[in-house]
C-alpha cells in the first residue's frame, strides 16, 4: 500500500510513523508513506494556505488551490486515476473497524489533514471521496486523526503483524470485545490467572475466552452484542 498525506504540519507525523510496527512495515516494504507539505503547492511568496472565511466569522479557512494542486501532483506521481481521497473531518463518517478493513484492501490512499476552521467546502464537495471522523470531539488539526487512521489501517495489511491471528482475534473484528489477557507470573501478589488458561486444554481455553468476550462486551459495550455473537 502507498499512502500520501497532505498537511500543513509534516513534523507532527515524526514519531508515530517512525516507531514500532509501522516502522517495521515501512522497512519491509509493506507500506510506503509520503508526507507532503501543502505549502509546497502554493504560488505566492508567503506560501499562503489559509484565508479569512467569506461572510465573516472567526478563524481561518484552508484555501482550496494548494489542496487541489497537491492531489493532482500525487495522482500523477503514482499514476492513479481515481484513488480514495480521505478528508479527516469531525463531520465525517465515524471511523470503525469495518471502514478500516475497506481502506486496508486499497493499494493507494490520499489523506488530507484540515487545520484552523477546516478546509474550503469545494475540497469536500469536488475532490474528496471519504470524509472520516475519529469521534464526536474536535482536535486542533487533522494530523492526529490521520495518524490514528494510518496506524490502524496499516496493522490490517496482511503480514504487518507478526502473528496473522492477532488482528483477527481482536476487539471489534467480530463485533465482540476481546477476552481478558494474562501473562506470567501465574500468581502475582496473590492475584491468580484463571485456571482455565493454565489447563493446557485448547477446547477449555477457547470456551473460556468466548464466554469472557461476551461478558466483557455485555459489561462494557452492550450496544455491540447481536444474537449471533451469543451462540
Ligand atoms: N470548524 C470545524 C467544524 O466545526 O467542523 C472544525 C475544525 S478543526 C478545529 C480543524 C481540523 O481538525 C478539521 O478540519 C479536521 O481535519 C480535524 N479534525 C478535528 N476534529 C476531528 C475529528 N473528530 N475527526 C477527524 N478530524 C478532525
Amino acid at each position: 500500500m502507498r499512502i500520501d498525506v497532505l498537511t500543513l504540519f509534516p513534523r507532527i507525523f515524526n514519531g508515530p510513523l517512525t516507531e514500532s510496527i509501522i516502522k517495521r512495515a515501512v522497512r519491509r516494504g509493506l507500506v510506503k508513506i509520503k508526507i507532503h507539505n501543502l505549502r509546497d503547492f502554493t504560488k505566492d511568496r508567503h506560501r499562503t494556505c489559509d484565508d479569512k472565511p467569506f461572510g465573516g466569522g472567526p478563524g481561518m479557512v484552508m484555501k482550496p488551490d494548494p489542496i487541489f494542486e497537491a492531489v493532482e501532483y500525487v495522482k500523477k506521481l503514482n499514476k492513479v486515476k481515481r484513488p480514495r481521497i480521505i478528508l479527516l473531518s469531525p463531520q465525517g463518517q465515524k471511523l470503525n473497524q469495518e471502514l478500516l478493513k475497506k481502506f486496508s484492501r486499497r493499494k493507494y490512499l490520499i489523506i488530507i489533514c484540515g487545520h484552523y476552521e477546516g478546509v474550503d467546502e469545494r475540497v469536500r464537495k469536488y475532490l474528496v471521496t471519504d470524509e472520516v471522523s475519529i469521534g464526536d470531539y474536535i482536535t486542533t488539526g487533522g494530523e492526529l486523526p490521520a495518524t490514528v487512521l494510518i496506524d490502524s489501517v496499516i496493522r490490517l495489511i496482511p503480514d504487518v503483524l507478526g502473528n496473522k491471528d492477532s488482528s483477527i482475534l481482536e476487539s471489534f473484528q467480530n463485533s465482540l470485545l476481546e477476552y481478558p489477557q494474562y501473562t506470567r507470573p501465574a500468581v502475582y501478589r496473590n492475584m491468580k490467572v484463571p485456571a482455565e488458561l493454565l489447563s493446557g486444554n485448547h477446547a477449555v481455553i477457547a470456551r473460556w475466552r468466548h464466554n469472557e468476550a461476551i461478558k466483557n462486551t455485555k459489561n462494557k459495550r452492550p450496544d455491540l452484542l447481536s444474537e449471533e455473537n451469543l451462540l
